[in-house]
């Protein structure tokens, strides 16, 4: 049977970094698209349980959900696709997902999601610019995807992947850098002393260029690749947590009978 890849994105199925991988990545399996029917950027992980969804085959093996990421993968893995998925690619997203940028991606939660499902993902972002770098980002999802449905990937990992939009210079295993944003908000008055607030925030360039980051690799002209672990437990934490001590509380714990902590 041949590999089934699933398709997904934040950017809404019409924009044209989804509808270059579904004819890209065509050669290397059955391509299913499942994705929002609109722009759902910054949408991070959320799912939506107050409603249902709406599902609408828009074109053969491309279906629109009026949901998020996560909802359009949750559903095409259980559901829409007809069978487990090989591969899960989400993007091309418009514009870098590097750093911190992981915590509101939309894109990159679509990865997530598929890797809690147990389903090897990626996710692939292209820096918005001038020149239309589709072809080149499309050709390393191609690559990455052939890759990863020869050799899998361990469980509960994912990897990020950006590309420059300008001449590659190659590529680079990267884990995630920092990602700065002007902490701007900017408030315009409405009818009636109404108040209104946008959240701008624009990404500024860090001053300290860490090596083996993802925001030095693509500065450097290089895809990055950064891999991902559902763990966000912080091992050096939790080596020093256990000598605090919750005073207030093990008082309560003394009195209750409670055992100590362990
Ligand atoms: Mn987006």
């Amino acid at each position: 049977m041949k590999p089934l890849i699933l398709l997904c994105n934040d950017d809404g199925i019409h924009a044209a970094g989804i509808q270059i991988l579904a004819s890209r990545l065509a050669d290397l399996g059955e391509v299913v698209v499942v994705a929002p029917d609109r722009n759902r950027s910054a949408s991070s992980h959320a799912i939506t349980l107050d409603r249902p969804l709406l599902v609408a085959e828009v074109a053969p093996g491309q279906y629109s959900v009026d949901g998020t990421p996560a909802d359009c993968v949750y559903l095409g893995v259980h559901h829409v696709a007809g069978r487990k998925p090989d591969l899960v690619v989400s993007g091309i997203n418009d514009d870098y997902n590097l750093g911190s940028d992981f915590f509101f991606s939309g894109t990159v939660a679509a990865a997530v999601e598929a890797a809690i499902h147990g389903v090897p993902a990626f996710a692939i972002s292209l820096e918005r610019g001038p020149s239309d770098g589709l072809g080149p980002a499309s050709d390393f999802a191609h690559a990455l995807a052939h890759a990863i449905l020869a050799a899998g990937l361990p469980t509960k990992t994912l990897l990020n992947v950006n590309v420059p939009n300008r001449p590659i210079e190659g590529y680079q295993w990267t884990r995630l850098g920092e990602r700065i944003y002007s902490d701007e908000v900017e408030v315009v008055n409405g009818q009636r002393g109404r108040r209104y607030y946008y959240c701008l925030g624009s990404a500024k360039t860090s001053d300290s260029e860490p090596p083996g980051a993802d925001t030095t690799a693509v500065r450097s002209g290089l895809v990055s690749i950064t891999p991902l672990d559902l763990d966000l437990t912080s091992r050096s934490l939790l080596a020093t947590l256990p000598g605090w001590r919750l005073a207030g509380f093990e008082a309560i714990m003394a009195e209750e009978g409670m055992s100590p902590p362990r």
